[in-house]
């Protein structure tokens, strides 16, 4: 028998269809190319079942949605305590794309935002192989399938990347990135290119819903604490400048990526993705916010609400 989630997964679709808003993603020449009416919703429980609805196999970048698990990795890599010299958790109220350092400290706010991300990125530990390779070995874990590069997509960001290249080169002057910028905006940027679907990306949020236990395999990918740690962050500048309206209105940890993906976790509950291409002024996918409201409202999946 169809699941009754299955059924309401795609009212979810339906009654965000009028929702057109936005545009596509245009720094980037493959982005701005998307099918703008593709759309796509999943859930996965901590017990590892996944529901979709809508454009389900549809493949697209993960892009920012790959920085909290960068982060994770970075945690993992060298604890908190290091990583926090290098990066803060202060949300910046910025675009994402805006250089948004502590002036005191000369630090990235936060790992959410690019100038952050491109730090993180680089200082992964590279002994057992490149930092692009264990970021598609730490996805091809969390999704419990091989994940891939889109060539392409980064192929086109790498010949418009100026602005990270710029943010990567002041990050060095503060002393905040490690690497040579060249190399940890491409790593970066591959990175963002791992190619998707709302399946994976329900698994992966549902492995921090999970506290870091991969609900298929049974996992331990992180650590719990780190994976506390992440959640925060993802709380409270995960959306960017729309962080504040997110957190009221939808009420759960969460990335948005500029392909229009958008993950949500709620702690040892479920994980949620859903996708469509149009971005709002924030940069995060329109018809997803309305998504994420609706499925936030009708399930009661706000944190800062009693049960
Ligand atoms: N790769 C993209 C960039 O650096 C990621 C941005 C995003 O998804 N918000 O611009």
């Amino acid at each position: 028998m169809r699941s009754p989630i299955l059924d309401y997964l795609d009212t979810v679709i339906e009654q965000t269809a009028h929702v057109d808003s936005g545009a596509l993603a245009d720094y980037i020449p493959e982005l701005a190319a998307a099918d703008p009416t593709r759309v796509a919703v999943a859930l996965c429980t901590v017990n590892g079942t996944v529901y979709a609805s809508g454009d389900t196999d549809h493949h697209f970048s993960i892009q920012s949605m790959s920085k909290p698990f960068a982060y994770a990795l970075a945690i993992e890599d060298y604890g908190l305590e290091s990583v926090l010299d290098h990066v803060g958790v202060e949300p910046s109220g910025d675009t994402f794309n805006e250089l948004s350092l502590d002036p005191e400290t000369g630090k990235p706010r936060n790992p959410m935002i690019n100038a952050g991300a491109i730090t993180t990125h680089a200082l992964l530990k590279t002994e057992h192989g490149s930092s692009v390779e264990r970021m598609l070995n730490l996805f091809s874990k969390l999704s419990d399938r091989r994940i891939e590069i889109d060539e392409s997509v980064a192929t086109s960001e790498l010949g418009t990347g100026d602005r990270n290249l710029g943010l990567a080169h002041l990050l060095r002057a503060t002393g905040a990135l490690t690497q040579e910028p060249r190399t940890a905006v491409e790593g970066y940027i591959r990175q963002c290119a791992a190619s998707v679907t709302v399946r994976d990306l329900a698994l992966m949020a549902a492995t921090l819903a999970n506290s870091g236990v991969q609900p298929h395999t049974q996992e331990r990918v992180f650590r719990r604490d780190t994976t506390r740690q992440v959640l925060s962050v993802m709380a409270s500048c995960g959306m960017y400048d729309a962080a504040g309206d997110w957190l009221s209105t939808v009420g759960i940890p969460a990335k948005s990526g500029v392909a229009g993906g958008i993950i949500g976790v709620l702690p040892g509950q479920i994980g949620v993705a859903a996708f469509s291409p149009r971005l709002d002024m924030h940069g995060n996918s329109a018809r997803g916010v309305d998504m994420m409201q609706k499925l936030s409202q009708d399930l009661g999946l706000h944190l800062m609400e009693a049960g």
